[in-house]
This record gives C-alpha cells, sequence and structure tokens, in this order.
C-alpha cells in the first residue's frame, strides 16, 4: 500500500486507493490546497483580479504546446478540442474584465518520451493570469510577488506537511530572500553552451539544459527574449528586435525547471494574421477568435504557471504525478 517514490519512468501508478491514503500524498494535497488558497489571496484580494471558470471545450485551442496532440471531440458533428491552454479565452476574458485569473484544466497528449522527465502529465492545471494594457516587466513583477506569497504562505501554515516529506525548507525560504534575476534567452544559451552543450540558440532550452540551469540558481529567476518560432503566434513580437518575443519563462531552483510561462500578447488583427501564417496555422479555423481581434481586443500581458509543476517545486517530491490526486502520465493507462 506504500506509495513508490518514482514510477521508473512513468509506467507504474498506484491505484487511486492506494495514492490517495499515502500520507504522503495526502501531504502533497494540503500543500497544494494552501497553494491555491494564497493564490487567491494574493491575485484576487491584493491585485484585484477577477476570477473566471475556464472553457474546456472549443472549436479551436492553443497551436503552441510543441509536440503535444491535441485531443478531438465530436461536439454535435462538428470537431471541437478539449484545451491545450486557455490562451485564446485570456484575451478574450479582457472584454469584460481588466485583470483574469482562472484555474483551468489542460489536457495535451504529450510525446511518449516525456514520461519519463518527471515532470510531465497528459492532464494539468494552469494558474492563468492575464492583465489588460500591463508590460513584461509588469506581469514578470506580478508573478514574482505571486510566488513569493504563495511560498510564505505554505512555509507558515503547511510546516508539519513539509517536514513529512523532507522539503528543505531552508532552501524554500531562499525565494523570498532577494528579488528575481532576468536573463535573456540568448545569454542563458551562451552560457549553456560554454558548458560544452549544444543548446541550439533558436529554440525554447531544453529539458537537459534547463535542468542544470536551474539546478544552479538558489532563487527563481526569468528567462526573457525567446526566439519566434519557438512558441505560439500570440506572444509578442519586438517591436526594436525583430525575430525576439516580448516573454519569458519562470525558472525555478534545485533542479526543478520551468513552472511558468508568459509574454506581452499580440493584439493587432493584421500582426495577428501574420504570424498565424508564419506557424503554418490555417486562420480559417480561428475564425471566432480573428473576428473578435478585428473588432479590437486590448493589448495584455499574462503568464500561466502550471499547479502540479509548482506543487512539486513547494513539497520537494520526485514526479510531477505525485502532486496531482488523479495523475495521467504520458502512455500510461491510469484511472
Ligand atoms: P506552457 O505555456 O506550454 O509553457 O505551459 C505553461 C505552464 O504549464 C508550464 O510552465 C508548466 O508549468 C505547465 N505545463 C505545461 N505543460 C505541462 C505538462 N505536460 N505537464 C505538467 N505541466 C505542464
Ligand atoms: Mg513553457
Amino acid at each position: 500500500m506504500t506509495q513508490p517514490e518514482s514510477n521508473g519512468g512513468g509506467h507504474v501508478l498506484p491505484t487511486p486507493a492506494e495514492h490517495l491514503s499515502s500520507p504522503r500524498t495526502r501531504a502533497v494535497l494540503r500543500v497544494q490546497q494552501r497553494l491555491l488558497a494564497a493564490a487567491r489571496e494574493y491575485l484576487v484580494g491584493e491585485q484585484g483580479c477577477m476570477e473566471l471558470l475556464p472553457p474546456i471545450i472549443g472549436p479551436v485551442t492553443d497551436p503552441g504546446a510543441r509536440g503535444a496532440k491535441q485531443v478531438d471531440i465530436d461536439y454535435y458533428g462538428r470537431t471541437y478540442k478539449l484545451m491545450t491552454s486557455g490562451i485564446l479565452y485570456k484575451q478574450a476574458a479582457l472584454l469584460g474584465f481588466d485583470r483574469i485569473v482562472n484555474v483551468a484544466p489542460n489536457v495535451r497528449l504529450e510525446p511518449l518520451e516525456t514520461a519519463s522527465t518527471r515532470r510531465h502529465l497528459a492532464e494539468f492545471h494552469q494558474l492563468d493570469v492575464e492583465i489588460a494594457h500591463a508590460s513584461r516587466d509588469e506581469v514578470m513583477d506580478l508573478a514574482e510577488g505571486l510566488l513569493k506569497h504563495v511560498v510564505r504562505a505554505v512555509v507558515d501554515d503547511r510546516a508539519a506537511e513539509l517536514e513529512l516529506l523532507s522539503r528543505d525548507v531552508a532552501a524554500l525560504k531562499e525565494v523570498v530572500n532577494g528579488g528575481f534575476d532576468r536573463r535573456r534567452h540568448a545569454d542563458v544559451v551562451a552560457q549553456v553552451r560554454a558548458g560544452g552543450y549544444e543548446q541550439s540558440p533558436d529554440a525554447e532550452i531544453d529539458w537537459h539544459a534547463e535542468a542544470s540551469v536551474s539546478e544552479q540558481a538558489v532563487r527563481p529567476f526569468f528567462i526573457t527574449d525567446y526566439p519566434k518560432g519557438s512558441r505560439g503566434f500570440y506572444d509578442r513580437e519586438s517591436e526594436t528586435e525583430p525575430g525576439v518575443l516580448r516573454n519569458f519563462d519562470l525558472i525555478v531552483p534545485e533542479g526543478y525547471g520551468e513552472i511558468a510561462s508568459g509574454s506581452e500578447r499580440e493584439w493587432d488583427y493584421r500582426r495577428i494574421m501574420t504570424r498565424l501564417r508564419e506557424t503554418g496555422e490555417n486562420p480559417a479555423k480561428y475564425d471566432w477568435y480573428l473576428d473578435m481581434v478585428r473588432a479590437g481586443i486590448p493589448a495584455s500581458a499574462g503568464f500561466g504557471i502550471g499547479v502540479e509543476r509548482l506543487t512539486r517545486y513547494l513539497t520537494g517530491v520526485d514526479e510531477v504525478w505525485q502532486a496531482s490526486a488523479f495523475p495521467k502520465v504520458p502512455g500510461v493507462f491510469s484511472a
């Protein structure tokens, strides 16, 4: 009845009864519950965000989840998608409210090899934030404030759980001891390449390189300015540096890696059409979104934090599936 520490590359999961009756799982989920409450205290209570319930299905979804397959459903004879992320609806939500947050389920059929990264699920949740008229730096400040608030709440109110899980609380407390560095993608690539690793300058920092920069850090930090082509069409391109996106990832230390991605967004109809075509998307599929954009949406910036990845970091569990009550690991047939 004991929960395995590692599922050996994602291939054996405990039954729901084994998983949920484990004191470790219950401690992890109590940390997750405090995380979610703290995020709402900060975002809704202090930052004036409006919480909306996110949609789960729609005619199109985020095409930016590279390598992951989307899931089709038969919607009264039309093919609809399960959300891989709520980005299109986050932009839409700003037509009603200037500052929004939602906790959204995402389904991504990630490639089978991700079963052994310890950080990929086929179903996970994002804590999604979008702020009208904000700049990238403003939402990075918001993400930093949010993470510090969540860490303080968990360290203060879930001390017994962290002890049961043998989490190194001193390492966690480092989060609040200073500002988060901001490093450009090109500089991180140069650093990784100087260490002898062949990281492509035109792509996301790959998992191996990300793990090593994360291990070297003592505090979370941002990587900014990813190259166009590495991200979805909705991340805004710099006006002064063509080919560079006004976006960021938030990396946590101790090897846990990326927990959030965010950006300033494209809002101009013509630029969005160009970017859609550049990424090989068929604009005809996006009719509701493009009609909305043509009529006018606000400029914005926002981010999405993976709830299970953040829970894993806070609790120090080996694998991200341990941070889910009902885990779905890519390729593994579980409840
Ligand atoms: P993305 O915009 O694709 O980077 O997704 C935003 C955040 O969601 C990431 O920074 C992760 O924290 C989380 N995330 C993305 N894909 C997965 C996955 N397959 N399993 C668990 N968390 C994920
Ligand atoms: Mg990302």
